[in-house]
């Protein structure tokens, strides 16, 4: 069937309005077949569910910040996942930002969780999964890196590199960052067959006191695009424990000094960030899903 303009339906004019506050301002999820629309860091999440606050393994931290919003696959992955923890000796997951009911860019923090597909674990292992709205709001996670970036911390434990090896071993998931210590903690150890879900295990700077997790677009998710390059890429087919994992503790920290230049310094523009993206740099599918009831 062909759809004219004059018959579609009419959607409203955002302009310049930022779409973080359009997105941000979103209590629910729109009334619409779940999708991922854009990419991680440039889009919004059609038909989003709720994680529950709390379940028998797990329970939503930092509720006031409406962030425990994701696509099914998401929130399903989650839920097994605490399941896992239970295994390793833990008593589930405290589970921080996913995305907002929405997706969409944020009004703060990540650049990316903006397509339901993307989760933060905390590294603390639950005391209790009774904690009480305000407790969630309080409580802190742990840093399992030290405050100079180059190692683990006594925080770190065995259960912790368990949790992160079935968290990677799950098809669903594309990558999964961690400070760049905890992945060298972890390469100490590996043996040739861990190289499929090690190879997903991605060092980024931050990430001091959680995992991200990233799930692959669910299979036909037609508006949803898979971070490239892949982690296959990325290592070369290996592990991931090469010179580009030892970078983040050598010349990421002590940058080489650059050769004196004679030019005069040009100043850098700043770069454009989500949070400066308008309705108009996201994929025309949000217009609807921010519109939707
Ligand atoms: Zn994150």
């Amino acid at each position: 069937m062909l759809v004219t303009a004059a018959c579609a339906a009419p959607i409203a004019s955002y302009g310049e309005q930022l779409a973080n506050k359009l997105f941000g301002a979103k209590t629910d999820a729109s009334d619409q077949n779940p999708m991922p629309i854009g990419t991680y860091a440039k889009g919004c999440s059609a038909g989003a569910v709720q994680l529950p606050e709390t379940g028998p393994t797990w329970q939503a931290m930092r509720l006031s910040r409406g962030r425990n919003w994701g696509q099914p696959e998401m929130i399903a992955y989650l839920q097994d996942l605490s399941r896992e923890a239970v295994k390793v000796g833990w008593k589930g997951l405290y589970i921080g930002d996913i995305s907002q009911p929405r997706g969409g860019p944020m009004t703060s923090g990540h650049s990316s969780h903006q397509i339901g597909l993307d989760a933060d674990v905390w590294m603390l292992p639950p005391s209790s999964l009774k904690l009480s709205r305000a407790q969630r709001e309080s409580i802190s996670s742990i840093p399992v890196r030290s405050s100079d970036q180059r190692s683990v911390t006594k925080n770190w434990t065995r259960s912790h590199a368990l949790l992160l090896k079935a968290a990677a071993s799950d098809a669903r998931v594309d990558r999964i960052f961690v400070a760049a210590a905890v992945k060298i903690e972890m390469c100490k150890t590996a043996k040739a067959s861990d190289t499929p879900w090690l190879q997903k295990i991605r060092p980024i700077y931050g990430h001091d006191t959680h995992f991200h997790v990233r799930l692959k677009c669910p299979s036909g998710a037609s508006n949803c695009q898979t971070q490239k390059p892949t982690v296959a890429t990325l290592s070369k087919g290996g592990n991931g424990c090469d010179e580009t994992l030892q970078w983040w503790v050598t010349d990421y920290l002590n940058p080489p000094k650059a050769k004196p230049s004679t030019k005069p310094k040009k100043p850098t523009p700043r770069k454009r960030g989500p949070r400066d993206y308008t309705m108009a740099d996201l994929p025309n599918q949000c217009k609807n899903v921010l519109a939707s009831r």
